[in-house]
């Protein structure tokens, strides 16, 4: 496919807000793209060159793309710093100076090209990088060139979610989305939407059976419901195993023989930075190969007591590296094994998966198995709870003893009961950032006063308001947010938020943040949940506990789905406590 039948397709993606639409021009980009060409469009539709699990950064930022800019169009650096100031985007730049002459690059050549330019490395790389990007915009129209910038930014915001993109491939086979959950099963196992694209689109749905869970391909990880309290885990999974709830960063570790990867909960590798997990790996777990989940703590050697998530959180960083496996060292607590020599365990029940495990672990410090209590007795359940939080935990986690594991699901296979605190929430709520109001009073020096705050719809893939919130963070803090929001400055409302309130600044959905709040209210101005002229569901006095969950990606959030429950929820424990 010519890169300019590409550029057709991202220019009617973003004339588009409405979700059915984006998936018919999906469906037929889909349709349009040659066997090869596939992954590539869908790789580059998300701003990426490769699955997300494996990010090739594009090493090109603003500084660089003027300067290749310059050099493709022969203007001076002044001119284009003066023209990005009027538009604000350098793809509309870009658009302007390049000519319009007929180009004819196909999607592949600049998709390679653009590898080339992200995989430079050594000596002399800015100039390199700088030279290559001025070569490939010398190559494409000004409407190409738009796009050939955009994507390297970050800047394309067209609103596309995986779950657009896999009801696309649907309908692009089939006119309606009935192939969505082979499609999203297969997504589930090995997290590479354009490894997905290509097999369904050269072999067919049936094929996409054939993916399997495979060591060094991160597996989209399972999630937990939400309980009121034991007496409701008993209803829904009667005899069931009771685990602590850590409050640590998840880790999915991947082992081949001495080779240790680790997956964060959003798929991110983060081998680098838990090698005395990795080391523990390697020496206390008895397997050639083996795919196994658990949670991953800052302990006290001394006392052997696992320290709260904040200081566990000091690990998360990319320097000092050393100094901080020693002064806060990790433990993986195990709690699920997905694969074990060759053999992909799935399938199997939980219960069965935890014993294998558990025979698996060598004993030592650093890897240690989840213990857990199998009952099917309330009173048991509560204790348990009771003991947990006691010892300065989250909660626990109950678990259907005969499930399997599903890949990238939410359901009451899992099912969390955390701490409550009176007159709170019972759980706090992520939600992701979609603008901000700037500051009165005090705050007005910051020129950021509120932050306007929605959860993750994902019926529709949109994200719909529940708060404004400016509460919880430090001045400090405020000023750094500011520092974040502005660089995802955008003009209008963005194609995936759905909101009533209009913010003085619109900002892309992407960070996300945690919030307590003492109940959810009904409420007009909020949208999470809206239907037709209904209210929405806000949260009352929210404020953000921490600051930005880097672990978190937009689509992570609370869902509107999880709100109503908690909604209904709140409502019982409201008439059960009158
Ligand atoms: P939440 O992030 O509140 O939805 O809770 C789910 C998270 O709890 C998982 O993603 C894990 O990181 C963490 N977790 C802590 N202990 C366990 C456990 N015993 N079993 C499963 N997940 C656990």
């Amino acid at each position: 496919m010519r890169f300019a039948k590409l550029v057709d397709y991202l220019a009617k993606l973003e004339a588009t807000t409405k979700r059915l639409e984006m998936t018919h021009i999906l469906a037929d980009l889909f349709k349009e793209a040659s066997e090869e060409d596939i992954a590539p469009i869908i790789y580059l539709t998300q701003e990426r060159l490769g699955p997300a699990f494996a990010p090739i950064d594009f090493g090109i930022g603003e500084a660089l793309a003027a300067e290749a800019l310059a050099k493709a169009s022969g203007k001076d650096k002044d001119a284009i710093k003066k023209l990005y100031k009027q538009h604000g985007d350098y793809g509309l730049v870009a658009e302007k100076l390049i000519s319009d002459d007929a180009k004819k690059l196909t999607v592949a050549q600049v998709f390679e090209r653009l590898k080339q330019i992200a995989t430079t490395s050594g000596e002399g790389t800015v100039a390199t990088k700088t030279d290559l990007l001025a070569e490939l915009l010398g190559k494409v129209s000004g409407r190409e060139a738009r796009y050939v910038l955009r994507i390297p930014l970050g800047r394309l915001r067209l609103g596309i979610g995986d779950p657009t993109v896999m009801e696309g491939l649907s309908w692009s086979k089939t006119g309606d989305k009935t192939l969505r959950p082979q499609i999203e099963r297969a997504y589930n196992v090995c997290s590479d939407l354009g490894k997905v694209a290509h097999i369904f689109k050269t072999e067919g749905v049936d094929a996409l059976a054939k993916i399997s869970v495979a060591v060094g391909n991160p597996v989209r990880m399972a999630l937990a419901e939400r309980a009121k309290n034991a007496e409701d885990i008993v209803t829904r999974l009667g005899k069931c195993a009771i685990e602590s709830k850590f409050d640590g960063f998840r880790c999915q570790v991947h082992k081949q023989g001495a080779s240790v990867r680790i997956f964060s909960r959003n798929l991110e590798e983060t081998t680098a930075m838990f090698t005395d997990i990795a080391e523990g790996i390697r020496t206390q777990i008895r397997a050639q190969t083996a795919i196994l989940e658990g949670e991953a703590l800052s302990y006290d050697p001394e006392t052997d007591e696992f320290h709260p998530f904040q200081v566990t959180m000091q690990r998360k960083r990319k320097y000092d590296l050393e100094e901080m496996t020693v002064k806060f060292p990790l433990r993986l607590v195990a709690f699920d094994l997905l694969y074990l020599d060759g053999k992909d365990l799935t399938g199997e029940g939980y219960a069965a998966r935890h014993a294998t495990l558990a025979q698996l672990i060598a004993p030592g410090e650093r890897v240690q198995i989840a213990q857990h209590l199998v009952t099917q007795d309330a009173k048991e359940i509560e204790k348990y709870f009771m003991q947990a939080i006691t010892g300065g935990l989250e909660g626990i986690m109950a678990k259907r003893l005969d499930s399997r594991y599903q890949a990238g699901a939410r359901n009451f296979n899992w099912i969390k009961l955390k701490r409550s605190y009176q007159g709170h929430l019972s759980d706090t709520v992520d939600g992701v950032v979609v603008g901000y109001l700037r500051g009165r009073g005090m705050r007005a020096r910051f020129g950021i006063g509120a932050l306007l705050v929605a959860v993750y719809d994902a019926k529709q893939d949109k994200f719909a308001t529940i708060a404004k919130i400016g509460t919880g963070f430090s001045d400090a803090e405020w000023l750094q947010m500011r520092e974040l929001l502005d660089p995802i400055k955008t003009e209008h409302r963005h194609a995936r938020v759905d909101a009533v309130l209009a913010p003085d600044v619109w900002v892309e959905p992407r960070y996300v943040i945690e919030m307590q709040a003492d109940e959810i209210t009904r409420s007009p101005i909020h949208t999470a949940g809206k239907i037709g002229d209904e209210p929405g569901y806000a949260l009352r006095f929210p404020r953000v506990k921490g600051f930005i969950r880097a672990d978190k990606k937009p689509e992570d959030a609370t869902t509107v789905g999880e709100i109503l429950k908690m909604f209904e929820k709140q409502g019982k424990a409201m008439r059960n406590d009158k």
